[in-house]
């Protein structure tokens, strides 16, 4: 399998002319206002929309000509800036479209548990964070898994070494949490704390809290946790956007503001960074918006008080269900396999829609009138076809608005809803660094069967129907923001390197393919697709210089791309070559 998908990145590859052959189709300057280039690239391979060309010519941001090199030369003057390439390769900047940056740059200072962490591997992190809080200190962190505990978590694990501090650690999905006795205390959480509406706390035999808490109960203990300061909101934000220039970055979409530190103070966040020239990529945030939320509303009313030049605020975010692992909380139009030990509710069998149908219609059809994007967490088919209806039922009383609605995830989708989905413009975003494959894919596998997981995220369906799909990694929910582990993994399915065990195999798609997703696709999704997203004249220079061709390594090596230089709208905002060697704060 990976041979003949090398064959045909191969065969797509030859399609293209060769960087001697290129240049003609955009030859030389044809501006009326003409000028000689700001920036030129030479002696490289440049990855344009009509083939590979070896130079190219940058003015006032934009990318004014590209071609063979002695072409582009001629477009010199002692004022331009030269940048030999030495056969370097020049791509599209990359595009992440569901990403938590703030969740990112916080996370790196809470008490780290990397994934897979055994039970006793997570209690010795653990007792190390609460030596460093200090005593009687919340300690907050992540990401343990059930399966690899190896046993079902309850609070007395984490009280063994945390007996004073409030501990509330979460899941490698965030969707459930594992609190300790101290916390719940701190919570007020008893026997007898009734489920609030779209969460599960999690009861022992004779009728304990666990600690494990799903979904909205989390809240119940996340509220007495000190929220970050603005300052520490900012340098996180602004750790993660250097974090993301470093592996090609240039345009993201926050899938969910408000999330981490309270919407106000992210916003916040991103203002201040933007006015200041920190904020460098095109940003769309997403606000996280359920029903009857005032600072949601409130937000989105004052939406263009805070967009800036790079910053848009024309997205509203609505999550739909939660995860098909072990916590049984993503919608499903089946019944999940087994059962969840000492758990009858219904979410355990089949998970939980969060958003009545009615409700989520009414509010698609209101945000989609008022020319916002609606981006879904939806990962259970039935999340994915609820998300779908709201769509159908805004193109049906607006018409089509030119909003491309984006159903989010997308783990599980069902046949008949991928051509719907193309039939009435709504647009699919998968995951691919959450297959490479990472311990909650066994969890998944285990909480949905063996016959199922094949289709586990249908993006050659979804392609093959026509419809818009694009990327996103989720980071921080997964440890890396690094998108070639994504390109890679989405025509291998398997780890990145390549490996015996693969995740969705049936559902490769073509390396080509897996870079328009990066790419033009997203620029489609971001209505940039006029900006951004392609190497050609007229395009913005948002452009990354790698150190390996992709598209002639073998596709095992894709992941260990390196970018060496990251430029947005013509400037340079990463050099690899300037920077530190570890980058942490
Ligand atoms: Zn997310």
């Amino acid at each position: 399998m990976i041979t003949r998908l090398i064959g045909l990145a191969m065969a797509a590859m030859m399609v293209c002319v060769s960087p001697t052959m290129a240049g003609t189709p955009e030859g030389a300057p044809t501006s009326a206002l003409g000028g000689a280039a700001d920036l030129i690239m030479t002696h490289g391979q440049i990855r344009t929309s009509s083939g590979w060309a070896q130079a190219m010519a940058i003015r006032d941001g934009i990318i004014v000509a590209a071609g063979d090199a002695k072409t582009i030369e001629a477009m010199r003057d002692r004022n331009t800036q030269v940048l030999d390439l030495g056969g370097d390769t020049v791509l599209p900047g990359l595009h992440d479209l569901h990403v938590h940056p703030l969740f990112g740059g916080l996370s790196e200072r809470q008490c780290r548990i990397p994934q897979g962490s055994t039970l006793k591997d997570t209690q010795e992190r653990l007792k190390a964070c609460v030596e460093r809080a200090g005593r009687g200190a919340w300690v907050t962190g992540g990401q343990w898994d059930a399966p690899a505990l190896g046993e079902a978590p309850n609070r007395t694990m984490l009280d063994a070494v945390a007996p004073g501090n409030p501990v509330l650690l979460d899941d490698t999905s965030g969707h459930s949490s594992w609190a300790n006795s101290r916390a719940l205390e701190v919570a007020d959480i008893t026997s007898k704390t009734p489920d609030p509406t779209g969460g599960i706390i999690e009861h022992d035999a004779s009728g304990e809290p666990t600690g494990v808490l799903r979904e909205a109960a989390i809240e119940l203990v996340r509220k007495y946790v000190p929220p970050p300061n603005q300052q520490e909101v900012q340098s996180a934000l602004e750790w993660s956007l250097s974090k993301m220039l470093s592996y090609g970055i240039t345009s993201f979409t926050e899938a969910s503001v408000g999330f981490s530190a309270g919407m106000e103070n992210e916003v916040k966040a991103y203002v201040v960074l933007a006015d200041a020239g920190i904020l460098k990529q095109r940003t769309r945030l997403c606000l996280t918006w359920d029903p009857g939320n005032e600072t949601a509303e409130a937000m989105i009313a004052s939406r263009n008080q805070y967009a800036r030049d790079r910053l848009s605020l024309d997205c509203v975010k609505i999550f739909l269900d939660g995860v098909p692992t072990d916590s049984h909380t993503a919608a499903m139009l089946e019944p999940y396999e087994g059962s969840v030990e000492g758990r009858e509710d219904e979410a355990s069998r089949s998970g939980m829609l969060l958003v009545k149908q009615d409700v989520l219609d009414q509010a698609v059809i209101r945000f989609d009138r008022m020319g916002l994007t609606v981006k879904f967490h939806s990962v259970g088919d039935a999340a994915v076809r609820a998300g779908l209806n709201a769509i159908e039922a805004a193109r049906n009383t607006n018409g089509f608005s030119g909003q491309l609605h984006n159903t989010g995830h997308c783990t599980f989708v069902a046949k008949e809803d991928i051509s719907r989905a193309r039939a009435m413009g709504a647009t699919f975003e998968v995951s691919p660094y959450l297959w490479s494959p990472t311990p909650i894919n066994d969890s998944i596998t285990a909480a949905v069967g063996e016959e199922r997981i094949k289709r586990v995220w249908p993006v050659r369906e979804m392609i093959e129907s026509g419809s818009l799909v694009v990327p996103g990694s989720d980071w921080a929910v997964v440890p890396s923001v690094n998108p070639w582990i994504g390109i890679e993994t989405l025509v291998t399915r398997e780890r990145p390197g390549g490996s015996q065990e693969s995740f969705g195999k049936a559902e490769a798609i073509r390396l080509d393919q897996a870079a328009d997703l990066f790419t033009i696709n997203s620029a489609r999704q971001e209505g940039m697709a006029d900006k951004v997203g392609r190497i050609e004249p007229g395009m913005l220079a948002d452009v990354i210089v790698v150190d390996r061709n992709p598209f002639e390594v073998p596709i095992t090596e894709v992941h260990l791309t390196k970018v060496k230089m990251t430029f947005i709208g013509g400037e340079k905002v990463f050099d690899a070559s300037s920077q530190p060697k570890s980058t942490t704060h």
